[in-house]
């Protein structure tokens, strides 16, 4: 291993020095550029295939369940974004103005979308007029712009991809129904495509999107004990209906106010790929998203007949996963160590005594296992492997953030876990901000979600003493 090590830089040991780890990962990784704009970035080919592989499976999932895609402007004139109180006072300190067109000064200065909701209600204002037009579910693939003040590749970027759905319904119920069948694609996507388990919850008031009535939210615990908000599904309950006078016609010809819903993922989720499963010799990558499944490295290539039997393989698997084969003139230990630090989920390695004996090799990164396979089952042994990589990848994960999920009492004991070895924290909560506000100004943590599987750990909020209202996960997060 140490001898491969060479032919690649190698990188920062992720206990030493995690979050240059991080960004070790993502460079050598080649997922993006530094673009000359601090806090935006480039995103990579490779980088952003796996962001295409993630788009098209979501997208998938939302189509399943009646969604259609639409595009609406970048641009939302000021007195547009200003119809909704909360929302213009909680996106005003991240929102981008453009105040000139050329050397002309406007006359209304005009906003980067931050988030879109005020420009699908000013559409919904105007194309939904009875109960008929109902639901309407639409959502957007597009990139936003929040003036973010500390940045990091993928995980918080001024500039990011995303998707956002906005929905509006006939009843209150309907939308909920949405706003929860929305977390739960998330959370299932999660889980079967990107290998990452995730608490499912409600975000407590002051966490709460800017014009929500309630926002949902699934959390994921990083490698380093950190969590990341990994995706959020709000309900507007009729709020923004008022503001933008989003009304239909009931069956009895009265005059009803909308209920709406607004959901979001976005490139954050590379990172927190990066960041559960990834190791010392690099990115890990779930096979699901994974550009390339399997990388056949010939050995000995110049030898005849090994880079015909290497095209033959490719030429077969290509027929039942995301094959490449690396027939340059590069060291097979170059290669080796290339695609490790790539994170490519099997490495097949075929030279000319595997030939000889009718069989190659198959190399897992996950767990640096090496597995000698017959030719001849080789369509039905590769898809499997990488399905036993993704649950193996999965219970790692799993096994990881139930190992770094505790429980605190009093707050000596929640300090205590948050400073040796932070991760989720249970505690019991009273409800009340100050409590929230306390236990942040103390141990740099904050309220994750009050989970929809609740737990009794104790009667007293872990705070203040005071009885307690909720279970709630705590932690310092990205
Ligand atoms: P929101 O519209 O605020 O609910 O955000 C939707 C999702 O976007 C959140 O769940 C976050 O995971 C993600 N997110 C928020 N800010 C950023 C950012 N600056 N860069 C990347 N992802 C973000
Ligand atoms: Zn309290």
């Amino acid at each position: 291993m140490a001898k491969e090590k060479k032919f690649v830089e190698s990188i920062t040991d992720m206990e030493v020095d995690f979050p240059q780890w991080y960004t070790d990962v993502v460079k050598k990784a080649d997922l993006t550029a530094y673009s000359s704009l601090k806090g935006c970035m480039i995103i990579r080919p490779y980088g952003y295939a796996i962001w295409e592989l993630l788009q098209r499976q979501l997208d998938d999932r939302f189509k399943e369940t009646g969604v259609e895609n639409v595009y609406m402007p970048m641009f939302i004139p000021e007195s547009l974004l200003q119809k909704e109180k909360d929302h213009v006072e909680g996106f005003a300190p991240e929102v981008a103005w453009v105040t000139h067109g050329g050397e002309k000064k406007l006359e209304e200065r005009i906003c980067v979308r931050p988030t879109s909701e005020t420009l699908f209600c000013e559409h919904y204002a105007n194309i939904v007029q009875s109960y008929r037009d109902l639901p309407k579910l639409y959502n957007q693939w597009c990139s936003v712009v929040r003036w973010e003040k500390t940045t990091r590749p993928f995980l918080r970027t001024m500039e990011f991809l995303w998707q956002e759905g906005h929905t509006a319904h006939a009843t209150a119920e309907e939308a909920q129904e949405r706003t929860i069948q929305m977390l739960n694609i998330y959370a299932d996507f999660c889980r079967d495509v990107l290998a990452i388990p995730v608490i499912k919850g409600e975000k407590t008031e002051k966490e709460r999107f800017a014009g929500a009535a309630h926002t949902f939210t699934i959390e994921s615990l990083m490698h380093d004990g950190k969590a990341l908000q990994s995706g959020t599904s709000h309900n507007f309950g009729d709020g923004f209906a008022h503001a933008f006078g989003i009304q239909y016609t009931d069956k009895e010809n009265k005059l009803q106010y909308v209920h709406q819903t607004s959901w979001g993922m976005t490139t954050r989720m590379i990172g927190a790929i990066i960041m559960v499963h990834g190791d010392n010799s690099g990115l890990v990558l779930p096979p699901r998203i994974a550009p390339t499944q399997v990388m056949i490295v010939p050995i000995v290539q110049k030898k005849e007949g090994v880079l015909e039997k290497a095209a033959e393989l490719k030429n077969r698997l290509a027929k039942v996963c995301r094959v490449k084969l690396d027939d340059s003139d590069k060291s097979a230990g170059w290669k080796f160590s290339e695609y490790e630090m790539k994170g490519i989920p099997v490495r097949l390695e075929i030279g000319p005594k595997d030939i000889e004996q009718n069989q190659c090799v198959l190399a897992r990164r996950d767990t640096g296992e090496k597995i000698f396979v017959s030719l001849d089952e080789l369509e039905t042994r590769v898809p499997a492997l990488l399905d036993e990589i993704h649950e193996n990848m999965l219970k790692k994960a799993t096994e990881h953030r139930e190992s770094r999920t505790y429980v605190a009492k009093t707050m000596d004991e929640f300090e205590k876990i948050i400073n040796e070895t932070p991760g989720f924290i249970k505690a019991m909560w009273c409800g009340d901000q100050a409590c929230e506000d306390a236990i942040k100004e103390r141990t740099a943590a904050t309220s994750r979600c009050i989970p929809f599987e609740q737990e009794e750990i104790s009667d007293v909020c872990v705070c203040c003493g005071k009885p307690a209202k909720h279970m709630v996960y705590w932690g310092r997060a990205y």
